[in-house]
Parts: structure tokens; sequence; C-alpha cells
């Protein structure tokens, strides 16, 4: 055995910006050695450690490109270098940093060859991927239409469940999808296939990127190795959300630091720049923050970590130059709360006390105290949106930025009245993740039948239409419309069933729904009942088959479908709904950044899209029972944690001021108004205590 003597410099002493760090924040910095769990509350500074800890090591003299940053999002990773730039200029653009998947995309534009792809293989968008299962579907099953199989999309959630989640794909079918259990051997072998036409593509899917990184680093030890060199330093941030392919791929990279690492001769053949920089792996995390179990997240990454890199470490097992001398890993917590009044941290600390899964950290408020977190109890949402509008621009007068102003939500489409609103009164807003309420697909899809109805010369409306109907595709839709506008009077001739004549016959089939539906719309007395068109093409119309075949989350879409013609139902007639939707329709997300707002708009964001994120004012919306906790999220009591942990996201957002706003009125599923119960996060926060929240209550004047 050969014994080394190390020679490692010693520590440029500690590093000035160290200093704009906590005593516990800048152990964790300086702890460069081994592996590292940091478990610490919302807005104690777990990310700005982070980016410390990072330039802290490149002050050290360890070379930018032994590190390697694991965020979130490439927004947040971009954020995160330029900060470590102003610290430590010249290392940014060294430092591989980025989510997974672009972390697991560059080592596989290296390598893909080894998996038998090329390594100019092509990346997948979601739109592309339900494509190219489209064609997969079409050459596997004789006539995927004839058969109650799951639609592409669907086909691709199942697929992308069971590879993140590592579970095989029979049990994601009996747990999540038993209603296609007997397709279970059409939908296997439909999935092989979907995955030999990638190879024979070149071309892999998000979930391939992560995948493929770890089948590469798992099958071929010489690339394992070469990255195992490569990363002496490994930082992960939002921990708890990580899934188990993720935690796998970490494993593999910091081997050396695993309970079950390489072999002690193998230790003995550490590379040159291991000795001379150290090896570490710092996660960190919230597991209060933990909201992506839905999407195959598993929080027992954060509590299994301990025993997976060797147990919990005695702080007297460090070695400060060689680092650890026993196995192990150390644990910190961070207590204190930077960014949040005291009222707030009171609010979010008594809401999350009543989850029974949790690691128990208190988190304790440094910043000067604020005014009382408001509960706002609103009529409905029409008053709700009215409110935060309001409140909006009195803050803003107030000095609070409209950039400084968040407005969270548990779906979407709770925040419809409020983008209509916002609209009304000129108020500049952009949203968070894509899509506005009104350009989601399965809207777009019902709104242009009545559209059709309203201009019937509105040939997209018509190829969108047509296309919903099996058999029909972009020529046969254009076909019926070319067809139809012949004689200039397409609604004539549609009742005169002009394009049957042209189509073959599962075409023709499909044309004739369509027209049905229309001209059940189009029945005198109809057009004064909006809300009821909306409501009849979701149910007889069929969309809501559709919907379920189509789209995973097809529940969420016919909700909103719901809440759309509910909205619809305040109109005396259609022209005058899609008039009102016209205004809002026509702007678009540029518009409305580009707006006279610049870059000061006022953010909306569904609470999932907020995480890591602050501002001065915040204002949870839509808090009643079933809409947040929403009520499809709550079949057991393991999904009313993972929401109530969602309540102590949108509530940690805040800096100083957090409006909590129900409205009482909501609608069933015929429109009528019905009462609603204030969400059980609120109810668990004792009103009757003074001071902890302050009741508003709205008065018109
Ligand atoms: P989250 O759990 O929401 O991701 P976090 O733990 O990552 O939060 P940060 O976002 O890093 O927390 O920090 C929260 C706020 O507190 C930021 O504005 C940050 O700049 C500030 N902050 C953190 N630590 C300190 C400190 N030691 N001194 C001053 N401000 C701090
Ligand atoms: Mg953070």
């Amino acid at each position: 055995m050969r014994r080394y003597t190390l020679k490692t410099e010693r520590p440029a002493g500690r590093s000035g910006f160290l200093a704009e760090l906590n005593d516990e924040q800048r152990r964790v910095a300086e702890a460069t050695r081994g592996a590292v769990l940091v478990i610490a509350g919302a807005g104690t500074g777990k990310t700005r450690t982070l980016t410390y800890r990072t330039a802290h090591l490149v002050a050290q003299g360890v070379p930018p490109e032994h590190l390697l940053l694991l965020t979130f999002t490439n927004k947040a990773a971009r954020e995160m270098v330029d900060r470590v730039s102003r610290l430590a200029p010249d290392a940014a653009a060294r430092i591989w940093a980025g989510t997974f998947h672009s972390m697991g995309h560059r080592v596989l534009r290296k390598h893909a060859d080894r998996l038998g792809y090329g390594t100019n293989y092509g990346i997948l968008s979601p739109e592309e991927a339900r494509d190219l299962m489209d064609l997969v579907l079409a050459t596997v099953v004789a006539d995927p239409t004839r058969r109650r199989l799951p639609k592409s999309q669907v086909l691709l959630s199942i697929l992308s469940t069971a590879v993140n989640t590592e579970r095989p794909l029979a049990q994601v079918i009996r747990d999540d999808h038993p209603q296609f259990a007997q397709d279970l051997p059409a939908i296997d072998e439909i999935l092989t296939a979907w995955l030999a036409q990638k190879v024979e593509m070149n071309v892999m899917d998000y979930d391939d990127l992560l995948v493929n990184w770890r089948l590469l680093l798992e099958d071929h030890p010489d690339v394992r190795a070469e990255y195992a060199e490569r990363f002496l330093h490994v930082l992960v941030d939002e921990y708890q959300d990580t899934n188990r392919l993720q935690a796998a791929i970490i494993e593999r990279l910091t081997e050396g630091l695993t309970a079950s690492g390489p072999s002690p001769a193998a230790a003995a053949e550490r590379s040159a720049a291991e000795l001379r920089w150290g090896r570490s792996l710092m996660v960190v995390g919230d597991d209060c923050q933990s909201i992506y179990g839905f999407r195959g997240a598993d929080v027992r990454n954060i509590l299994a970590f301990p025993q997976r890199y060797g147990g919990v470490a005695a702080d007297d097992a460090v070695d400060p130059e060689h680092g650890l001398a026993a196995p192990g890993a150390r644990l910190f917590r961070l207590e204190t709360n930077y960014r949040s009044t005291p009222q707030i941290v009171a609010v979010a600390n008594t809401s999350i006390a009543h989850n029974r899964q949790r690691f128990d950290k208190t988190l304790k408020a440094v910043s000067a105290d604020g005014e009382l977190p408001a509960f706002v109890a609103c009529a409905d949402a029409e008053q709700q949106a009215q409110f935060v509008a309001q409140r909006v621009l009195e803050l803003r007068d107030e000095g609070v930025e409209l950039k400084q102003q968040a407005v969270l939500y548990r779906a979407h489409y709770q925040a419809m009245e409020l983008q209509l609103e916002l609209q009304r009164r000129g108020i500049p807003f952009s949203i968070r993740s894509g899509q506005k309420f009104f350009e989601q697909a399965h809207i777009r899809d019902l709104l242009s039948h009545l559209k059709v109805l309203f201009n019937p010369l509105d040939r997209l409306a018509w190829v969108r239409l047509l296309k919903l109907q099996s058999g029909i595709g972009n020529r046969h839709a254009v076909g019926i419309f070319e067809a139809l506008a012949a004689s200039g009077d397409p609604w004539t001739a549609l009742q005169a069933d002009a394009p049957a004549a042209t189509l073959p016959p599962r075409a023709r089939e499909g044309w004739h729904k369509a027209r049905g539906t229309l001209l059940a719309l189009g029945a005198p007395g109809q057009a004064g009942n909006p809300g009821g068109m909306l409501d009849y093409l979701l149910a007889d119309g069929g969309y809501g088959a559709h919907l379920e075949r189509s789209y995973p989350d097809h529940t969420q879409r016919a909700e909103d479908v719901r809440q759309l013609a509910h909205y619809a139902s305040q109109f005396g007639d259609y022209a005058q709904f899609l008039e009102d939707l016209a205004l809002v329709e026509s702007v678009g997300v540029e518009a409305v950044q580009s707006g006279q707002g610049g870059d000061e708009r006022l953010l909306l964001s569904t609470v999932h899209q907020s995480k890591g994120l602050e501002w001065e004012a915040v204002y949870v919306i839509g808090l009643a029972d079933g809409q947040f906790p929403l009520r499809r999220a709550l079949r057991s009591e393991a999904e009313e944690e993972e929401e109530r942990r969602l309540f102590y996201v949108g509530v940690t957002r805040a800096r100083r001021f957090l409006h909590l706003c129900t409205p009482q009125w909501g609608t069933d599923r015929d429109h009528r108004r019905v009462l609603m119960r204030p969400s059980r996060f609120l109810q668990e926060l004792p009103h009757t205590r003074a001071d902890l929240v302050e009741t508003w209550r709205l008065s018109e004047g």
C-alpha cells in the first residue's frame, strides 16, 4: 500500500465576502469536504449560501470547471452564476451550472454514441414527442382510434412517471391509470416500439436526457470516471424536489463519497486534482417545500441522504485540511429567516406545524416588524379581482413597484377574473410559465365553435374545430372549409351538407359529428345562452370525452371549461361574450411585456412556479376549500400535506405584505352560486388570535 503525503496548500484565509453571511451560513460555505446536507426553512439563505460557497471554492483556487451546480431552472442557474461572477469574476463561464436536463444534455452531446445514438441527436419538444408517439401508435396498433387506448399524450405521461419514479410500467398503470389495466400488453408493445423509434431517428425526449445520462454513468465506467474526476464539487439547490432518477445520477457522480463507494484500493488512486482540491457534495433543501410529489419528486432523497453517505458524521470527524477522517454526511440547519417580517414567518410556522411528515425546525425572523398579514374575505372571484387590482395600485402609490408584487394561486383558472380586471384597468402584468388562460388549446378549441357561428368565414376556427374529429387532418379540414365557402355562404352549405360528397368514409363520419354539434349550437334560442353553449360542447358535443382521451390533466381542463361557461353565462348573447374576450385575447404575452409597463409589471403565477422567488407584496388568492387545497389533490393525508406545503411556499414568498384572499361564493357544475368554506389552511390559523392575522372586510363606496 502506498502512503501519500498530502501537500495541500493552506487555505488562503477566509474570503472577504464570506462576512456577508451569518455564522451558520458561513460554516456551510466553508465545509468544502465530504457530503453535506443543509436542511433549512424558507428564506434562510440556502440559495445565497450555495452561491457564496461556489465563489468561496473558486477563491480558494479550485478551477471552476471542477464545479457542478444543479438548480431548479436554467434561469435560477444563470442568476446564481451572475452573482458568483460578481464575487469571483472570470470564473462564471467555466462553471457547469443549470438544470439536471441541461447538464445531462451537455454530457450526452459528447458520449451519446456509447448508447447507440449519434452525438448530433435532436431533442424532441413535448409537441414533437406527441406527434412521434402518434406515428408509433399508428404503426403498432392497426386502428388506434377504434380502440379505447390512451392517446399519445397520456401514454407519454405514463411512461414519464414510470421513468422518473423508477416504478415498473405495470405498477404505474395499476396505481394511477387502472382504467387501462387490460391494455397493459398493448401499451408495453407501443412503448417498446417508441423507444426503438427514438434511437432510429436519433432523437431524445426530455426524460431521455436524464435516463441516458444515468445509463452512461452506470454502464460505462470510463465515462463515469471522467465525470467523477471532473466534478469534484457538486452543489444542488431545491434538493427536496429531486426524483429518484436525479438522486441516482448524483450518487454515480459522487461515488467516492457514498457509503458503498469505491474500494480502498480505488480510493488510493484518487486523482491529483482531487487530492489537491478536495471533493464534496452539498445538497440544500427544505422538506416543507417539497411540492412536486405528483411528478415523482421524492422527499425521501433528503431523508435518506445521511444513510446513503455513511450516516451522520460527528463534527470532530472532520480534519480541516484533509477532509473527513471518517465517512459520513455533515448535517447543517439554518434557522434565521432573512426574507420576511416576523408576522409573516409566524403565519408560515403556525400553518406548517399541522403537517406530521416533516423535520422539526424553527424559523426565526430577523427583519423589522411589519403589518399583520391580511385575511381578506371577498364575496366572489370578481370582488377578489377588484380588491387585488385596487390594492396593487395602492401599494404602488406607497412605493412598492409592480414588479415587487405577485399574485399566487393554485391553478391558472383561478386567475381568470383577475386577468380581465387588470386588463380593464390597464395594469400591466405577466404570467409566469407560459400560457394565459385564453391561449390554452382546450379553451381555443371551444371558442372556435362560437367563432364559426359568429363568422362562418373564419377559416382558422373552422380548421381548428374540424381537426378535433378523428379521420380529419389538415387536408380534409381545409377541403371541407373550401367546399363550404365555395358558395360564399358556408352556413347554408353546412345545412345542405355540401362537403359530404367529397370525403372518404372516416372523414365523412367526423364531419357529420362536427356538423351535428354546430347545428345544435345554431338552433333557435341558443345564442342568448353562451354558458349553455359551452356546457353543451363539453357534454353532448363530445368535447369532454376528447379531453379525457387526449390529456393527462383532463379533469383540470374540464374544470377550466366549466369556469369559462360560468363566466360566459353572465352575457345575454354569445356575440357579446366573444367581443369581451377578443379584447383580452388580442393582448398576447409579448404585447403585455412590451406594453407601457415595460419591465414594471405585476406577476401572476401558480404557487408551483414561484418556488425560490420573493416579492415585497404577495396575494394568495382562491383560498377556499376545493380551490386551495384543490379538491382533486385531497385523496389522502399525504396529498393534503403536499397542499399545505404549497400554502407554506406561497406564504413564505412575501417579504413585507401578505394578503390571503378567500372568495366566499363559487359556482357548482350547473353554475349555481354555492357557498364555499374558507380554505382549511386559513381555518387552521386561529383568527381569534389577533396577533396572527388581521381580518379585512370589504365594503363598497
Ligand atoms: P427558499 O427556501 O425560498 O428557496 P432560501 O433559503 O434559498 O429561500 P434565499 O433566497 O437564499 O433563501 O434568501 C432569502 C433572502 O434573504 C434573500 O433576499 C437573501 O438575499 C436574504 N439573505 C439571506 N441570508 C442573508 C444574510 N446573511 N444577510 C442578509 N440577507 C440575507
Ligand atoms: Mg432558495
